[in-house]
């Protein structure tokens, strides 16, 4: 299980970076929000533990600019008493919670357990499309059960071909299901994603499964 601590505050930072680490997690630290969207978009994470109060960008703008790249990740919130009721207007995920400081270090692992918990169910089950295999847990894919290495948004978009197999998926519907975003000219984009994409699952197997719908989009299917 892979946590990613954002925290300015050394001190907590490291302090709660050494319970984790004690109770087997593997804890990676950013100390303030554009280094946190950064490290939170280019690694897999089980659950972002979130200071609100960061410098560069504060916390509850961290969490939107991740989930604008896609990330899913449960996030649990660290604020201070007086802005909960901004947290709580702010999160918009059910899978999401907040934790005022001060706080137990017990109470901070119970609340993290929890995620990780409903996050794992939340995902749930292996997907399996021809000899293509997606665990959500573990965020990992396999064709023909060989590992394929793919970048967060890679996985995001198979997971959603995989989702949907034989369905003819619209740039559109690709944009606003793995990007969020809706506008034109953001399809070249996903143009290049599929790309991305084919070269790592189709490359090196005569039989191609993602495929072009000229003018539309793309679908996972076998031929
Ligand atoms: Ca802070």
């Amino acid at each position: 299980m892979r946590i990613l601590v954002v925290e300015d505050e050394k001190k907590v930072a490291s302090f709660i970076q050494r319970g984790l680490e004690g109770e087997g997690f593997s804890v990676d630290l950013a100390y303030d929000g554009e280094e946190g969207v950064e490290l939170g978009a280019a690694n897999t994470y089980d659950v972002i533990l979130m200071d609100v109060m960061l410098p560069k960008m504060d916390g509850l703008e961290a969490i939107k600019a991740l989930r604008s790249k896609g990330v899913s990740a449960p996030v649990l919130c660290l604020t201070a008493k007086d802005t909960v009721e901004d947290i709580v207007a702010g999160l918009d995920s059910g899978s999401d919670d907040y934790l005022t400081k001060p706080f137990a270090f017990a109470e901070l692992l119970a609340r993290v357990r929890s995620l990780v918990r409903r996050g794992t169910q939340e995902r749930g089950a292996e997907i399996t499309y021809a000899d293509l295999r997606l665990d959500p847990v573990a965020h990992k894919v396999w064709r023909s059960n060989s590992e394929i290495e793919l970048t967060a948004k890679e996985y995001a978009l198979l997971e959603y071909f995989m989702r949907n197999p034989e369905q003819t998926l619209t740039r559109t519907m690709i944009a606003e299901q793995v990007w969020d975003y809706t506008f034109d000219s953001f399809t070249n984009i996903i143009d290049v994603y599929v790309n991305y994409l084919r070269k790592k699952v189709d490359r090196d197997y005569s039989k191609k499964l993602i495929h072009t719908v000229r003018g539309v989009g793309y679908v996972l299917k076998e031929e």
